[in-house]
């Protein structure tokens, strides 16, 4: 670990959290009620009725209305986190398959070899494993004077996780309404100023959670993970038609665990197929940003919370989470943000 850390004073992260989401959860009540009892009134979605015939009315020549916006159509409108120029989000179809830790390395990478400002935000509030993966567990983020929750940071990335607030046993038990206002306080009351990209780790699949942040923080773009079985992939494409649904650009697709390279003798074996990853991306006309090799030295570093770009620096899959880092950077710089 290499910045210094500063303790939750007094436990007063945890208790701002368990206080603010137990009001959360009394008012979530009333409307979690109303709303399911709207959505109760077509369970199976069913097509509505066919309406009767309308008479064709003959209109004067007149241009089209303008476009309504977002929010007049009922949609959500999308916000900019303050403070923050460019967010990246890291999704998988599956948990499992490598997201996290290449949503860590990515972030790492970003900081210590592109020389950026990151911020990493863990919205995996079900299985947050940012706390663990940037040694920062057991540690309580502080309040800042306006009541911004302040980041903690190792590696020289800023990073807040459910994991940091809540006990896991306490959040499994979330639902609905409770679930998105947790959210939206990790996305709007962090104190992320000043930071050039926040990396967002995303739940796997592409659920509420995964929708709510799609259509209420403005991404510059979504890298999908996946491993090469047939089974992971058949998600990632679900992951990417959720992205072009709600026009996100994908900025590419990363492979992981596809080989495994000996350490003995050097032979590589394709464990669970070979190039999968690659083939769907080249179909969908995606790049793919990375090619990680199954390692023990990868899941050893991320169990003991140090990225492998940070502990071995000079092993091949740092080279390869560098070169992502390069290419996802050269995108976000081509943008107009910068
Ligand atoms: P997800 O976020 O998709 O659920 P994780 O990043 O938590 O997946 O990874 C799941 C497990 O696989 C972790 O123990 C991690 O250390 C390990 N892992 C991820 N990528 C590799 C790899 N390339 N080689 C070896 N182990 C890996």
């Amino acid at each position: 670990m290499e910045a210094p850390l500063r303790r939750g004073c007094l436990g007063v992260g945890r208790r701002f959290a368990l206080d603010t989401l137990a009001r959360i959860g009394r008012n979530g009540g009333r409307s979690v009620c109303s709303s399911a009892v709207r959505r109760h009134n077509n369970p199976l979605n069913l097509p509505p009725r066919p309406a009767p015939p309308r008479q064709p009315r003959t209109l004067p020549d007149r241009p089209p209305p303008p476009p309504l916006p977002r929010m007049a159509r009922g949609l959500p409108v999308k916000t900019p986190i303050a403070g923050v120029k460019h967010v990246v989000a890291v999704a998988s179809g599956k948990g499992g398959v490598g997201k996290s830790t290449t949503a860590v390395n990515l972030a790492a990478t970003l900081a210590n070899h592109q020389n950026l400002r990151v911020g990493l935000l863990d919205a995996d509030l079900f299985g947050p494993s940012i706390p663990l993966m940037l040694n920062l567990r057991g540690h309580e983020p502080e309040l800042n004077d306006k009541g911004m929750l302040v980041p903690l940071v190792n590696y020289g990335v800023k990073a807040m996780s459910m994991g940091f607030l809540v006990r896991e046993e306490d959040a499994v038990v979330w639902r609905g309404l409770m679930v998105m206002k947790a959210l939206e306080q990790l996305l709007r009351q962090v104190d992320w100023a000043g930071t050039d990209v926040l990396v967002i780790d995303m739940p796997p699949g592409t659920g509420d959670t995964q929708l709510t942040i799609t259509q209420q923080v403005p991404l510059d773009g979504a890298i999908i993970v996946s491993t090469p079985q047939d089974i992971s992939l058949a998600d990632a494409k679900k992951g990417v038609a959720m992205f072009n649904k709600v026009n996100v650009p994908i900025l590419g697709m990363v492979q992981n665990m596809s080989h495994h390279i000996c350490t003995n003798c050097g032979h590589t074996s394709h464990v669970f197929g070979h190039g999968g990853v690659k083939r769907t991306a080249a179909e969908m006309g995606l790049p793919l940003l990375g090619d990680i090799p199954l390692h023990s030295d990868v899941c050893e570093t991320s169990d003991v919370g140090t990225p492998i770009v940070v502990a071995r620096p000079d092993s091949e899959h740092a080279r390869v989470y560098r070169e992502m880092g390069e290419k996802v950077w050269a995108k976000l710089s081509a943008g107009k943000k910068v």
